[in-house]
């Protein structure tokens, strides 16, 4: 079975009575509640627990991490921040949700400044195009998805150009947002996907649900290593092939002090 975590800064959910009425479980609590539902083993960890509740033990045991965070970013540890950032080089999938693009576990794998974006709170509708109709994470879906009231982002959004782009938005004042964009980085599959802003029911929607349970399904790992067990491809190397003798003999103390 799929082993997911969904990790929420979980602050809003708490402290504002509008956010807690929509989600009275916490974002996590209802993102929990329909990836079990579709069979998927989810538990939860939030900011305030000791190390985030994403200690090594639990990471190890993590196939898939699902990250909202929006107030309180700077305040993720940045030792949190680097084991998060080992596991997904190592094979552990991301699945990084709406303003969790300005996080720092998101910003250090894309390696720009992420939290550049335009945005307007004024519940427009937004329609979420699908540009990819055969990739996994668009399976089951219609050519698009109608949210009925969502916080706008808009480009330019600073972001390196995905591998993989399969959800263009459109938002009624007339902007457009990058909505579904995949990376791979190292052995890890990262999934970010734009809709979720807390004041708004988006996560209960069934075909947003749709895409992020299609999303755990893809970024499962395949393969995943041992961290620090690959260090033995990266050495030097005695040729696989019988060489011919060209003379050359490398300069002895050149490599000496290469890692
Ligand atoms: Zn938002």
């Amino acid at each position: 079975m799929i082993r997911v975590t969904v990790w929420n800064e979980n602050i809003h959910d708490t402290e504002v009575p509008q956010v807690a009425a929509i989600y009275p479980q916490g974002i996590h609590g209802c993102i929990q509640g329909f990836l079990q539902a579709a069979g998927i083993s989810a538990r939860t960890a939030t900011l305030q627990q000791p190390e985030h509740g994403l200690t090594e033990e639990v990471l190890e045991n993590t196939d898939v991490l699902i990250w909202w965070g929006h107030a309180a970013h700077e305040k993720v540890e940045d030792a949190v921040v680097e084991r998060v950032h080992r596991h997904v080089i190592a094979g552990m999938g991301l699945i990084v949700l709406h303003s969790g693009h300005a996080s720092k576990v998101f910003r250090r794998l894309c390696g720009t400044p992420t939290g550049r974006l335009k945005w307007r709170e004024v519940a427009e509708q937004e329609i979420l195009w699908v540009i990819e109709p055969t990739h996994p994470i668009a399976q089951g879906l219609g050519e698009n998805i109608i949210i009925p009231h969502e916080e706008m982002y808009g480009e330019r959004f600073n972001i390196p150009a995905p591998d993989e782009l399969i959800f263009i938005s459109w938002f009624e004042g007339g902007e457009v947002f990058r909505s579904g964009c995949c990376y791979r980085r190292g052995r890890g599959k990262v999934f970010y996907f734009q809709p979720g802003h807390e004041t708004f029911p988006i996560y209960h929607q069934k075909e947003i649900q749709q895409v992020i349970i299609n999303a755990v399904h893809w970024a499962v790992p395949q393969g995943r290593v041992e961290l620090g067990s690959e260090e033995t491809n990266f050495k030097p190397n005695p040729p696989i092939m019988q060489l011919r003798d060209s003379g050359f003999r490398s300069i002895e103390g050149l490599h000496e002090h290469k890692k």
